[in-house]
């Protein structure tokens, strides 16, 4: 198959002729709009889109059955997309003896020019092709090339294309012309651009105008929530900046699977964390943002669930302020919303639960400071950090504040990762459950009447193991028979 000859058309103020009335017409019609065409519709009826449009003026209809003249009304392309495959014919051969590059719907043979699948973003537009061969391929690259490309890319095309001229002048020569470009797609333009900072955007360029040579890039960091373990929870922005860093410093919460999606050269280095020794952690931690940053090197500081619940990311936040980093944060998605839902536990619920909370057991000081009556109280539900220690406390406290010791709840042990585990008691019982199902970090323990839900709506990896009484021996057996097998 030879190769197609790829071109972008500027079909402002130029008749196009779209044979069809349908659906597909419309679509193509409206896609012709968008390019400041003048569509000419033949069909003997309109869609009520087209019908709006031919009245607007908008577009022009010619009525009726297809016919050799409406070839003649001064267009410079034709798109056949009626569903009759002689029609179609008729129209192919009728362009091709004037000359007229014609595309026939879902029709490679008797198209002489493909519209191409193509991520629009403003006056940057990448269009994708297989020559007709297997349009599902351009479309899932399309799909691929659409959550990496955001509408950024757009707003530094466009920023480009309004300084030209300057860009020109300034560096007429190409290769230092090159060199500059690269410097600013390297440095903080698309990062301003995502941030909606405009101006600023706009002075860093002028600012990189005036200085006599490319300036280096300048470093910064995202700080980036990337979520409970399951790597599909992660946010297209999350996605993005995995792809786009140099180096990545993340916690021990971080899941191997959310690891691997990220840039394959990236430098990746663990600061995880322990209960023990934190502070001195920390420091390191900002540390090693500021050495890379300051580098030029573009930093993720990754972190489990949502930096900014109970992931220190507001320190580190401050610490990057007051040092001149420039940051963005991207959330992610929280173990107690993600346990929840998959656990099949609604946080909230008419019928049991009118507010959630969420509270850190890290260590004993922030037990003690916690207020207990307010956590005891019916009709809410208390999502628990970091608590597999301290559950007795937890269990004991609350009981003295009056929750009642038939009150259900969950553990939720690796949420949303393959090796996911529940467990569901209530709370007279939470710490001997635990110890008996052997509960370890990471997990969140969800107190509250919805809990007793997930035995029913549960989807996700195995059911609930329910309560502390050991499994009958004839169970076990079974298990073990099973497991042999
Ligand atoms: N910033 C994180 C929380 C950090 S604190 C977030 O927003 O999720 C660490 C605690 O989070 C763990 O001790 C555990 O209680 C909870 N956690 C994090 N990921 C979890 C997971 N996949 N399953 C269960 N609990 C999790």
């Amino acid at each position: 198959m030879t190769a197609l000859f790829p071109l972008f058309a500027d079909l402002r103020d130029r008749a196009v002729l779209v044979v069809g009335g349908g659906a597909v017409a419309e679509r193509k019609t409206e896609a012709l709009l968008h390019a400041g065409a003048r569509p000419v519709v033949g069909a003997p009826q309109l869609s009520a889109a087209l019908q709006d449009w031919a009245e607007a003026g908008r577009i022009r209809w010619l009525p009726g059955q297809f016919r050799e003249a409406w070839l003649d009304e001064q267009v410079w392309l034709v798109i056949a997309a009626t569903d009759d495959r002689q029609v179609n014919q008729a129209i192919a051969s009728a362009a091709e003896a004037r000359r007229l590059l014609v595309n026939v719907v879902d029709d490679a043979q008797l198209s002489s020019f493909q519209v191409p699948a193509v991520v629009d973003r403003g006056p940057l537009q990448i269009a994708i092709s297989s020559g007709g061969a297997a349009p599902m391929v351009a479309r899932h690259l399309r799909r691929q090339l659409e959550t990496t490309l955001d509408d950024a890319w757009g707003s530094l095309t466009e920023l480009f294309g309004r300084h030209r001229q300057r860009i020109r002048e300034r560096f007429p020569d190409t290769g230092t012309r090159r060199r500059f470009f690269e410097a600013q797609l390297a440095g903080p333009l698309l990062r301003l651009l995502r941030q909606h900072q405009h101006a600023e955007a706009e002075a860093q360029l002028d600012i990189a105008l005036e200085q006599a040579k490319a300036p280096g890039p300048t470093g910064s960091v995202a700080l980036v929530g990337g979520g409970p373990g399951d790597p599909g929870l992660l946010t297209l922005n999350a996605l993005r900046a995995l792809n786009e860093a140099d180096v990545i410093l993340y916690d021990r919460l971080v899941s191997d699977a959310v690891l691997r999606l990220a840039r394959r050269d990236a430098e990746r280095i663990e600061v995880g964390k322990s209960a023990q020794g934190h502070s001195t952690r920390q420091e390191h931690i900002h540390a090693l943002m500021l050495e890379h940053a300051r580098a030029g090197r573009r930093v993720v500081r990754l972190k489990g669930g949502d930096p900014f619940v109970f992931g220190r990311g507001g320190e580190e936040l401050e610490f990057l302020h007051d040092h001149g980093i420039a940051f963005e944060v991207v959330p992610g998605i929280t173990a107690a919303v993600a346990c929840a839902a998959y656990a099949g536990i609604p946080l909230t619920h008419r019928d049991h639960a009118q507010s959630l909370r969420l509270v850190t057991a890290h260590c004993k000081d922030s037990l003690d400071t916690l207020d207990w009556q307010v956590l005891a109280q019916q009709r809410q539900t208390v999502a628990f950090y970091m608590g597999v220690a301290g559950l007795e406390t937890i269990q004991q406290r609350l009981l003295q504040a009056g929750r009642a010791g038939s009150t259900p709840f969950a553990l939720v042990e690796n949420g949303s990762r393959p090796e996911q585990r529940i467990v569901t008691g209530t709370l007279a019982e939470l710490s001997a459950t635990a110890r008996h199902h052997q509960v370890h970090t990471p997990a969140l323990l969800i107190l509250g009447e919805v809990t007793a839900l997930a035995e029913r709506l549960h989807w996700f990896g195995a059911p609930p193991q329910v309560g502390c009484t050991p499994l009958p021996s004839t169970k076990i057996a079974a298990r073990t028979l099973a497991h042999a097998a």
